[in-house]
């Protein structure tokens, strides 16, 4: 059922969308990320399009495109990212066969801010969005709720992230970082592991 959209929206800037393949010259990049996406997907934790994966490379961010499954991910499903205006919450300069991720400028806030990262995962893993999980987890959580996607989404998951590794999105998500595609999917698997044993 849709609801209605009360928050800031991404927008895709008028020929901002330079549709051309953008894989090619990082496929080594692009093949871990399909790896690790259809990991977590067969764990449950993105179903239908949900979840998203990006990864930092030398001329701006690889982003899953919109409307694709993480788990059957094909390098024409990556978006070359290289500029947004995160004022206007548009979309200025990119490269692909696909409109980027709805969440993109969540990744690009991240990138811009944390120079330590290279990799952000944002996954929907229901049993990390439980208070009293997440809470023993010591996970930091958003305060409230925001649209998927929104500019308020966006700030509110680069703001409780802050220097950690690992975040929830309250009642939507977990959006985890690294240094490498690999180490941001290890987060994941980690704050699992730890539930097993609370
Ligand atoms: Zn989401």
């Amino acid at each position: 059922m849709a609801e209605k959209y009360t928050g800031v929206k991404f927008q895709i800037g008028k020929n901002a969308l330079e549709k051309r393949p953008a894989a090619e010259s990082n496929m080594d990049i692009v093949r871990e990320m399909i790896l690790c996406a259809k990991i977590l997907s067969r764990f449950g934790w993105a179903p239908a399009n949900a979840g998203n994966i990006s990864a930092r490379i030398k001329d701006g961010m690889l982003i899953k495109a919109t409307g694709c499954e993480m788990g059957n991910l094909k390098p024409g499903d990556f978006t070359l990212v290289k500029e947004i205006d995160l004022e206007k919450f548009i979309l200025k300069k990119a490269i692909g066969l696909k409109t980027p991720s709805s969440e993109t400028p969540m990744h690009y806030l991240i990138y811009k801010e944390r120079k330590d990262v290279n990799s952000v995962i944002h996954v929907h893993d229901e049993a990390l969005l439980k208070k009293e999980v997440y809470e023993k987890l010591k996970i930091n959580c958003t305060k409230r709720e925001f649209p998927y996607g929104s500019k308020e989404s966006a700030e509110a998951a680069f703001k409780v992230l802050r220097n950690k590794k690992i975040a929830i999105l309250k009642n939507h998500g977990v959006v985890s970082v690294g240094v490498g595609v690999g180490d941001a999917m290890q987060n994941i698997l980690e704050a699992h592991e730890r539930i097993l044993r609370l």
